[in-house]
């Protein structure tokens, strides 16, 4: 009598045994993908800082490549006082859009839309104020962070929440994805300048 209250003690203690093991396992498969998830957040989520940097000519390219040119690409002539103001300004450019990035990353942006001081002859063909990127697309391609070229003025502003109605702008139809598909949209070189307006990068 006693063995077959042990055997049935033993088989119980079995069973809750093997139902508590899978309550773990199960536990553990809904936790698994919710770590890679977390996993792939936090990469996408890097600033994009060091990326950029290895895609950008340094300053030195900068200066040695204003030294070979005389005027923008309007035919305006291009003043030393003008190459310094064109390298600050780019440098400026460059920080204030990896800031506003990062800043997007802490406070959770939902994306990034392109907007601009003043209109860009440049970019005009290429990106519309408005459209807007992902985080993923950022971190897929980094290139995609102005500013694009010398003397270009677009920034990319962090957005929160799922309104793509412009600051200020009366219709949804002021925001559109910059991508068409996977692959980013053509972007303007670099090496395309254009003369900064009166007091703008001093
Ligand atoms: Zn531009």
């Amino acid at each position: 009598m006693i063995a077959i209250a042990v055997v049935a003690a033993l088989i119980l203690v079995a069973l809750k045994m093997a139902l508590s093991r899978k309550e773990v396992s199960e536990t553990e498969e809904v936790r698994g993908p919710m770590i890679h998830m977390s996993g792939i957040y936090s990469i996408v989520r890097e600033s994009p800082r060091k990326g950029l940097a290895a895609l950008r000519p340094d300053e030195t390219a900068i200066r040695r490549f204003l030294d070979g040119i005389n005027e923008d690409i309007n035919g305006a002539p291009i003043r030393y006082s003008e190459r310094e103001a064109l390298v600050k300004y780019w440098k400026a450019q460059v920080e204030l859009n990896l800031q506003e990035i990062e800043k997007g990353d802490e406070s959770g942006a939902a994306f990034y839309y392109y907007g601009y001081s003043w209109p860009c002859p440049v970019c005009n063909e290429f990106v519309a104020k408005g459209n807007f990127v992902t985080r993923e697309e950022i971190y897929n391609y980094p290139h995609i962070i102005p500013p694009f070229h010398l003397g270009c003025p677009f920034m990319l502003n962090a957005h929160h929440g799922a309104d793509i109605r412009l600051k200020g702008g009366t219709s949804e139809s002021d925001m559109a994805p910059f991508f068409d598909g996977e692959k980013p949209p053509p972007i303007p070189d670099w090496i395309n300048v254009v003369s900064l307006p009166a007091g703008a990068g001093k």
